[in-house]
């Protein structure tokens, strides 16, 4: 017997016939002699919903409240899960965030967990009800509140309980099959792998794989515990997210795993390019920039400064679009003290980040990259590698295409095309 934490996206549980077919899961999970606790998301698109609803009654609603708001999305959905496992014959009991014991500071909107004490949980597994709780929210001991981890945060929720609990295993339920080698819907040859490295995921995450949240393998990565990402519409295994010393469950049962050396491709179209031209190639310079740039609360990603001849520099970078006319604000504001010459915004750009573990060990993985592109004819406006990435910034209408042709060099192309869901992965 295994202690399992199941996740159920929005998308799982959308309405009253989706509710049934998750309850079912769920019972089938506890019928083959598992303990269950399920961390449930709010049903389909509540949460923007009742982000618009607060919208309309306040410009700018206050923290605290609209964590109340939202906190109710996964509250009428892990209720609505416990009556429809009742009504199949087994005993369910659905808890909130605070209920469940998931302490977390008191940052509304975007709080992180401190402590998980899942007592209540502990008592319900011991009396033999499978247990639900609501994701995405918790307590904070100091003010008393409600907090909400974040959007997605129902990711989170399931692996600080799976932690927490010392689960077997975190299986997250969502529209699609797993992790694929890219975005399907970008490159219709991407796969599911049977497994990834947590290490590997987080790169793909954070250049702009939308799968799994950051935080929640970041989690599972510092408290070793074991992902499994797959489908509520199938039962074919998914991909497991492993973190450091972890095997694959299905090796063990003498399934052959390959590691390949490249896991994965990313695509990201979120970011814009600034271009501080004519910096004083003087020391300190690089140091004045990128402090007025933190201090506007933008995200830097790359960074790149050309070699100078003429005694001035250019200093490139990239910001999350969103971030960028804070940025080029607070550099306006500067100039004078700084000495550029002037600024240019670009945000027609494009990601395209390569990750694999094998990096470390193999060479020719940049090479490989870089060939494809200048086969596909594609101009590379800025580099950056990590030990186990690389990532170059296309203009936004090559990065598809681009995709694609390195996705095939790297021979991750699958027989068929992925079936592309209409969902959101979530
Ligand atoms: N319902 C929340 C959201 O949509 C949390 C989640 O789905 O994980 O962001
Ligand atoms: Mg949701």
């Amino acid at each position: 017997m295994a202690l399992i934490v199941q996740k159920y996206g929005g998308s799982s549980v959308a309405d009253a016939e989706s509710i049934k077919r998750v309850a079912k899961r769920i019972v089938d999970t506890r019928r083959a002699g598992h303990d269950v606790v399920v961390a449930v998301s709010a049903m389909g698109d509540t949460t923007d919903e009742l982000l618009d609803l607060a919208n309309e009654v306040a410009p700018i609603p206050a923290p605290r409240e609209l964590d109340m708001l939202l906190s109710s999305g996964e509250r009428i959905s892990m209720a609505l899960l416990a009556m429809a496992i009742h009504s199949m014959g087994f005993e369910a009991r659905s808890f909130t965030g605070s209920q469940a014991g998931m302490i977390t500071d008191s940052q509304h909107g975007a709080a992180r967990i401190v402590d998980v004490t899942p007592v209540r949980l502990r008592e319900a597994l011991d009396e033999g009800a499978i247990v639900i709780v609501a994701g995405f929210q918790g307590f904070n001991r100091d003010t008393r509140d409600i907090t909400t981890l974040g959007r997605g945060g129902s990711d989170t929720t399931a692996v600080a309980l799976a932690a927490a609990l010392d689960a077997d295993v975190c299986e997250i339920y969502s529209d699609v099959d797993g992790i694929f080698t890219a975005d399907p819907r970008v490159i219709p040859k991407a796969q599911k792998l049977d497994q990834i490295t947590s290490e590997e995921m987080l790169e793909l995450a954070a250049n702009g794989a939308k799968v799994l949240y950051i935080r929640a393998v970041e989690y599972a990565r510092r408290h070793g515990v074991l992902i499994h990402a797959r489908s509520t519409f199938s039962s074919a295994e998914g991909t497991y997210v492993l973190g450091e010393g972890m095997k694959n469950p299905r090796e063990a049962e003498g399934a052959v795993m390959e590691e390949p050396i490249v896991a994965g491709v990313a695509t990201d179209f979120s970011q814009a390019k600034i271009t501080v031209a004519g910096v004083p190639d003087v020391p300190g310079k690089a140091a004045e920039i990128f402090k007025i740039v933190a201090k506007s609360g933008a995200n830097v990603d790359m960074i790149v400064q050309n070699v100078s001849a003429t005694g001035r520099t250019d200093i490139s970078f990239t910001v999350p679009k969103a971030d960028a006319a804070a940025a080029l604000k607070a550099l306006a504001g500067d100039q004078d003290e700084v000495g550029f010459t002037n600024l240019i915004h670009d945000d027609q750009i494009g990601k395209l980040s390569v990750v694999g573990a094998g990096m470390r060990t193999h060479s020719g993985v940049s090479a490989t990259l870089f060939e494809a592109l200048s086969e596909g004819g594609i101009n590379i406006e800025m580099i950056s590698t990590s030990e186990i990435r690389i990532s170059v910034v296309l203009r936004d209408t090559d990065l598809a295409e681009a995709a694609r042709t390195v996705h095939k060099a790297y021979g991750l192309d699958g027989e068929d095309e992925a079936t592309v869901h209409a969902g959101t992965g979530r």
